[in-house]
């Protein structure tokens, strides 16, 4: 059962709604975050608070409540969907207002979390990106609710066929339309460096630990475009996905088309981590 707690009070998802005059609604003017559960415990959840926290404050809205309260929704709403293997969605925007204006008043942010069941994430044994040009703001840091540019390029990467695209600017790559990236030469792994153009991604700052931890080479650096076509692995990561080999894109294969030995390894220890996290 998916169920959702608006604004103080938890009730079934399909009774839910939002007034018309609520900026998210009307201008997109709002954050997000996506807390993964597993075995019925949010996983990873003082960085996906941080980074909702970093958000906020990105947007001037006001931190609705204290991390130990929303760990408490959490676990309260764990708890009433009678679910393990979750995903939980935060969405605070800046309220309702009274008339529809650019300019910010003093409204009540709303404060809307799903908690939702979800199958566990298993790689696509194919998948495929196509290189886009990045158009979107430079303010890829901050998980705004206005996914209107990630959701274009998602939609016609899978009109031409492909799973994903994947995102440049300037010649270096950025992110996919809604995960990191990294990839793997000789040995050395490297993802792009975490500016104002990207997400932060959690799962990306787990494989960064995990991989030091495992002694791998990892870099964060730029990724030029031609580099694509010459790595041995290509991985993007998610909370949702976790970790998932890329296998072609444009029409090139990647490495030799099968999942490569460092994101098997890696991989492997992702889910150690979870399982010695519940
Ligand atoms: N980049 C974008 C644009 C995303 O939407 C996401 C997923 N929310 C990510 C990267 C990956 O972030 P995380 O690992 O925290 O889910």
């Amino acid at each position: 059962m998916t169920i959702a707690y608006l604004n103080g009070s938890w009730q079934p998802i399909e009774k839910t709604s939002v007034p018309v005059l609520d900026k998210g609604f009307m201008f997109g003017d709002g954050v997000y975050e996506v807390i993964p559960v597993y075995q019925a415990k949010p996983f990873a959840v003082e960085k996906h608070l941080a980074r909702l926290s970093k958000s906020l404050g990105a947007m001037r809205i006001a931190a609705p409540m204290s991390e130990e309260d929303w760990i408490q929704l959490f676990i309260a709403g764990i708890s009433k969907a009678r679910v393990k293997e979750a995903i939980i969605y935060v969405q605070i925007t800046r309220g309702v207002v009274d008339f529809r204006s650019h300019v910010y008043g003093n409204s009540d942010p709303t404060v809307l979390i799903t908690v939702a069941p979800r199958s566990s994430a298993t790689a696509k044994p194919e998948f495929s990106l196509v290189v886009k040009e990045d158009f979107r703001w430079s303010r890829g840091y901050i998980k705004t609710i206005s996914l209107a540019a990630n959701t274009l390029v998602r939609n016609e990467a899978i009109a031409e066929g492909y799973d994903d695209a994947i995102l440049i600017r300037n010649g270096i790559v950025t992110e996919a339309s809604s995960s990191n990236v990294f990839i793997v030469k000789d040995g050395e792994i490297a993802t792009p460096l975490a500016n104002n153009y990207l997400l932060h991604g959690v799962t990306r700052s787990l494989v960064l630990d995990l991989s030091k931890q495992e002694g791998i080479p990892i870099k964060e650096r730029d990724i030029y475009l031609e580099e694509l076509s010459e790595a041995d692995e290509v991985w993007i990561t998610a909370t949702t996905i976790e970790i998932q080999p890329v296998h072609r894109i444009n029409d090139q294969i990647v490495g030799n088309g099968k999942d490569g030995p460092l994101f098997k390894k890696i991989y492997r220890s992702f889910r150690e981590l979870v399982c010695q996290s519940v």
